[in-house]
């Protein structure tokens, strides 16, 4: 979603006046746009202080002395902390208002006055960072506020964008050959359209997947508790459906489950993924999950052991426990070690590695299509349906076009492949 979000944000600065620089010591302006998910990501931003009092006793090289700006996912009790730090902390969503803000604290010829932009800031057409893969809000905030996270604080209850908004921009980019689509939404699945109260997220991916196009439709973060039957089967149904699926799992204990307020059950989750397999046998899963929240026992991490080597991810993102201010959880004692939080990521990266590795050693002497996102040192990376990382030799330059592949290798991180086409 910041991902999402810093389009937006460089569509509104580039029309003000202002252009990207790769380094920040060129900038006479400096935005982060943060995200509060993780401490460290927090802490990251707090670092950059001593940078930011060394660049500002720089003399300018443009006609403004340096701004710097904080936007994305704040939390309140961290806001006020940067405010001392940034010459403004700016509200995401009040983004088609940063010009008149700019322009009142900004005493520059940069700052126009005659922009027009729409009151809805995911209205404003972003500046899309590449010509292939488009990232699509259908939603903002959530509603969940799972007792670990920050976003229904920092971003404020769920928001679901007008289908009709959502058809509109992802048709202008099927139409200027963009590849792939990424519904974005922190509780995807839990879509429903304000305009019309039949359309849920089943029915907004089947009208995407009848758009004509040779496009991939991907979507993220669903909810386990959202995850119906029928998404399943249109799923199923959609050829332009790839078949990825992050379902994040967060534990594989019903008690942490409980603490966490993630309202299903590990019983649950194995239905739906048995479900989920059944219909679409050839489908990747990846998942999220934390390790020592407060009062993991031993035995219930066990069970979240238990699960990793029944469901047999192709893909984990596992975090370490660690508190964020203002949420429920915080209020819990921190009581797992650091050294015990890194032997039970440890653990679970151990058996990730066996089963991705046994999933992609499926993959050789397979033929695939991968689009290719990025060319290093004589090689091409790119995406399988399956979300794949694949490595393989070419002198073209490819980025953006889909290309078969035959895999002749595989580790648990990605695959290796030989150009077909
Ligand atoms: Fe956070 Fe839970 Fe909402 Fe995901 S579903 S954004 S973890 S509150």
């Amino acid at each position: 979603m910041n991902h999402s979000d810093s389009e937006r944000i460089a569509a509104v600065l580039e029309n003000i006046g202002y252009q990207k620089t790769s380094k920040m010591d060129d900038a006479d302006l400096i935005l982060i746009n943060m995200c509060s998910v993780r401490q460290s990501a927090v802490d990251r931003v707090y670092g950059l202080q001593p940078k930011f009092e060394k660049l500002k006793t720089k003399l300018p090289t443009t006609d403004s002395p340096l701004q710097t700006i904080l936007t994305g996912c704040i939390l309140k009790s961290d806001k006020v902390k940067f405010k001392k730090m940034f010459d403004l902390v700016l509200d995401i969503k009040d983004l088609p208002n940063w010009p008149q803000k700019l322009a009142t604290h900004i005493s520059t010829s940069k700052i126009k006055d005659n922009f027009s932009l729409k009151d809805d800031y995911l209205e404003i057409k972003p500046k899309y960072e590449n010509s292939f893969s488009a990232f699509i809000p259908i939603s903002n905030g959530c509603n969940n506020f799972c007792s670990y996270c920050v976003v229904p604080y920092a971003r404020g209850r769920e928001i679901c964008r007008d289908h009709r908004k959502i058809l509109e921009e992802i048709k202008k980019v099927i139409q200027r050959g963009f590849k792939e689509i990424w519904l974005l939404g922190q509780n995807v699945n839990s879509y429903q359209s304000p305009a019309n109260s039949n359309l849920n997220f089943p029915k907004l991916l089947r009208i995407v997947n009848d758009i004509p196009g040779n496009f991939w439709l991907r979507f993220t973060s669903p909810h386990p508790k959202d995850f119906s039957d029928e998404l399943i089967n249109t799923m199923a149904e959609s050829k332009k459906v790839t078949e990825y699926l992050n379902l994040p799992v967060q534990s594989g204990d019903n008690e942490i489950l409980k603490k966490m307020r993630r309202p299903y059950t590990i019983k649950h989750y194995k239905n739906l993924v048995k479900k989920i397999r059944g219909k679409i046998p050839n489908i990747a899963l990846s998942t999220d999950v934390i390790v020592g929240f407060p009062g993991e026992t031993k035995k219930q991490f066990q069970n979240t052991v238990k699960l990793f080597k029944e469901i047999k991810f192709d893909m984990a993102y596992i975090a370490k426990y660690s508190p964020r201010n203002g949420t429920q959880a915080a209020k819990l004692e921190d009581n797992i070690s650091e050294k015990e939080k890194q032997e039970r990521e440890k653990i679970l990266t151990d058996i990730l590695k066996q089963t991705a590795q046994e999933k992609n050693k499926k993959y050789i002497g397979k033929e695939v299509e991968v689009l290719v996102n990025e060319q290093k040192n004589g090689f091409l990376l790119g995406k399988t349906r399956t979300y794949k990382t694949l490595k393989f030799k070419s002198d073209k330059n490819l980025v953006g076009d889909f290309v078969k592949v035959k895999i002749i290798d595989a580790t648990p991180w990605g695959l290796k492949g030989e150009i077909l086409t």
